[in-house]
């Protein structure tokens, strides 16, 4: 399954925090047996998650690729994943369409000496957090996060600024209430 990444957003209402979620589900494979109410592109099957927000229609390419604006190299024809979606908040209950603007919609997000820090959502933050903190630096070690990890700037893990980025990390985790 694809495009299943769970982003925190600030709630566009309220500012507390949101779920901003895909429209759509896309599974591969050939089972067309459970493809009721499912639509086939390609070889894609899609579920529309919030059939009353998005219906499916087909990117009027021959390109069926998924791609996101943070992976250059993709053709960008097919779909665009973290780009139109909804967004869902627990404190105001509002739920609608969203275009996500990234970072600018991140809740996970600090300003450290000028410079912006962003998680997708608090199990990242918590991997960010983690990794800062470890005297060892391993992005390796960090299943699924080892390319974010070691593309983070240095100015996030020098000696002065380690202890700052824990704490605002820290901070931001302790205010929010457990989901997951
Ligand atoms: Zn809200």
């Amino acid at each position: 399954m694809r495009g299943a990444v769970m982003i925190d957003i600030g709630s566009p209402r309220c500012g507390r925090r949101a779920v901003w979620d895909e429209p759509f589900e896309f599974f591969g494979g050939r089972r067309r047996g459970e493809a009721e109410g499912l639509h086939q592109w390609g070889g894609w099957r899609v579920r529309e998650k919030y059939p009353s927000l998005f219906a499916w229609r087909a990117p009027p390419t021959w390109s069926r690729v998924l791609w996101s604006g943070d992976d250059q190299r993709r053709d960008p024809g097919g779909y665009r994943l973290r780009h139109q979606g909804v967004v869902r908040c627990p404190a105001c209950h509002r739920v609608a369409r969203h275009r996500l603007r990234w970072p600018a919609d991140a809740y996970f997000q600090w300003s450290i000496r000028g410079q912006t820090l962003w998680a997708w959502n608090a199990g990242d933050a918590r991997v960010l957090l983690h990794y800062v903190e470890s005297t060892l630096r391993a992005p390796e070690r960090y299943p699924g996060h080892a390319k974010s990890l070691r593309e983070l700037p240095a100015v996030f893990l020098t000696a002065r600024n380690r202890g700052l980025v824990a704490r605002r990390i820290r901070a931001t985790l302790a205010e929010i209430t457990p989901r997951e």
